[in-house]
């Protein structure tokens, strides 16, 4: 799941990375409302959280930007004070959920996997599965039969994408856009390396192989060849 935060507080935007990143999410984060249009333009987030004030464009400003232009990302507000009419002037800007300030990270993250939860109604708990293969997006638990698979946070980010897009033929480029931040420059082969060792713990002594080479396109997760 790649997440944007728009905060322009150093502080508060470096602690909610941190705290984001080590739950498994990836993260970019900026601390301005033109720098937040551009990023929101540049790459496909699962959310935004953002802001109301910020230098450049205000918070309410970039959400007008986004929605005139089409962007239906889910965004959640960030408030500083709990005033009706800040919520109301949120929400009438095409905000789907608010926070006010100061929150704890608790909240934080239980209103961004509620709104994640609502962005993709198939979804109705918080469990992925294939045949036999099941995810906990909570506990990051995974399993395939009676067998739990250890993964490190690359491959569980991985495995996440391609069982949200399962039957969908993913490009290299488009798992790179979803498993790693802004700054990351990787090699072409680097999703290679990383569906090769995910194969290699999750398809191994079972039946059916779920991951599947498409050659000179990319992968695609599936029940059968
Ligand atoms: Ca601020």
């Amino acid at each position: 799941m790649k997440l944007l935060l728009v905060e322009d507080e150093p502080e508060l935007q470096e602690i909610t990375v941190k705290h984001l990143k080590a739950d498994g999410y990836v993260v970019d984060a900026c601390g301005d409302g033109l720098s937040a249009v551009d990023f929101a333009f540049a790459t496909v987030y699962d959310a935004i959280i953002l802001d109301i004030m910020l230098p450049g464009l205000d918070g309410l400003q970039v959400l007008r930007q986004l929605r005139g232009k089409g962007q239906a990302v889910p965004v959640l507000l960030l408030t500083a004070r709990d005033s009706i009419e800040d919520r109301v002037k949120g929400l009438d800007a095409g905000a789907d959920d608010y926070l006010v300030k100061p929150f704890s990270y608790a909240e934080l993250t239980a209103r961004i996997r509620a709104l994640l939860r609502r962005q993709s109604p198939e979804i109705k708990s918080d469990k992925l599965g294939l045949a036999d293969l099941e995810m906990d997006l909570n506990s990051r638990i995974v399993t395939r039969g009676n067998q739990t698979i250890s993964l490190t946070q690359r491959e569980f980010n991985l495995l996440e994408v391609l069982l949200r897009n399962q039957n969908i033929v993913l490009t290299r480029e488009k798992i790179e856009q979803q498993i790693y931040d802004f700054g990351f420059e990787g090699g072409s082969n680097v999703i290679d390396v990383y569906i090769r060792y995910l194969r290699k713990k999750i398809d191994p002594n079972h039946e059916p192989k779920l991951i599947h080479t498409m050659r000179g396109i990319g992968y695609v997760l599936r029940d059968g060849d």
